[in-house]
C-alpha cells in the first residue's frame, strides 16, 4: 500500500479493502456481480455468491486468512475452531499466519431431530482446556447460527471466544456484538420480479444458477462389490 494511501480515513480505506477482497473473490469464480441473477426463491438479485468456490484458490485463500490472522495478531490464540470444509480451509490459513502458532480443530455439522448442530470430535475435546483462548473462522457468515453453535461449544468447555474472523459477513446478520472482523460485510440487494430494476431497465434474467440447480448431481464413484 503506498503512503497516500495509508493517510485516507478509515472509511475509505475500508472501502478499498473490501473492492481488493471482492476483486480476490471474482478470481475464484465464486462471487458474480452486475448481472441480474434469478435466485432460488423467485427474487431477482444483481450479485451472488457461490460458497463451495470460495477456497478453491490456495494463494488467494493464504493471503485472505493472513489478513484476518493480522487483524487478531495483537491477542493471545491458543487455538482456531471452525465447522464446514470452507471455513476449514481458511481457519488453517488463519492459524498459519497468526504469531501464536494456535492450533487448528473442527467441529462436524449435522441435524439432529431437524435442528442443526455441531459435534466436536471426542480426539480434539481435551485440546479446549477451561479458559483456553480461542478465535472462530467462518468462510460466509448469512444467518450467524452457525457461529452460535460454536460459541455454546466453546463456553461448555468453560473456554473463551476472542473474536471471530471471516471473509463475508451479510450486514443485516445480528452477532450480539460479539468481536467480528470481516474482510467484506455487504448484502445483496435482492427484488421482487414485479419490483425489480433490472427488470424494469430490459436487462436479460440470468437463470444459469437456478437451472444449474436443479440439474446438477454431485459425481460420485463407489468401489465395486465383492463378487
Ligand atoms: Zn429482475
Amino acid at each position: 500500500m503506498s503512503a497516500a494511501a495509508r493517510k485516507e480515513p478509515a472509511a475509505m480505506e475500508t472501502e478499498v479493502r473490501e473492492k481488493i477482497h471482492l476483486e480476490i473473490l471474482k478470481r475464484t469464480g465464486a462471487y458474480h456481480a452486475n448481472d441480474h441473477i434469478l435466485l432460488p426463491s423467485g427474487q431477482h438479485t444483481s450479485e451472488y455468491i457461490e460458497k463451495t468456490l470460495v477456497t478453491t484458490e490456495p494463494s488467494f485463500t493464504e493471503g485472505l486468512g493472513a489478513v484476518i490472522a493480522k487483524h487478531f495478531a495483537q491477542w493471545p490464540v491458543d487455538m482456531v475452531l471452525s465447522t464446514g470444509p470452507g471455513a476449514l480451509i481458511l481457519s488453517h490459513c488463519v492459524a498459519r499466519a497468526h504469531p501464536s502458532r494456535p492450533v487448528v480443530v473442527y467441529g462436524a455439522k449435522g441435524l439432529s431431530g431437524g435442528k442443526r448442530r455441531v459435534s466436536l470430535p471426542v480426539e480434539f475435546q481435551r485440546l479446549i482446556r477451561p479458559g483456553a483462548k480461542i478465535l472462530l473462522v467462518e468462510d460466509l457468515v448469512s444467518t450467524g447460527s452457525t457461529l452460535t453453535l460454536l460459541s455454546n461449544l466453546v463456553e461448555q468447555f468453560g473456554a473463551l471466544v476472542v473474536g471471530i474472523g471471516c471473509l463475508w459477513r451479510r450486514t443485516s446478520v445480528d452477532l450480539d456484538n460479539r468481536p467480528v472482523f470481516s474482510l467484506v460485510s455487504r448484502d445483496f440487494p435482492t427484488y421482487d420480479p414485479d419490483k425489480c430494476p433490472l427488470c424494469k431497465r430490459g436487462v436479460p434474467l440470468n437463470e444459469e444458477f437456478v437451472r444449474r440447480r436443479h440439474a446438477r448431481r454431485p459425481s460420485s464413484v463407489q468401489e465395486p462389490k465383492e463378487a
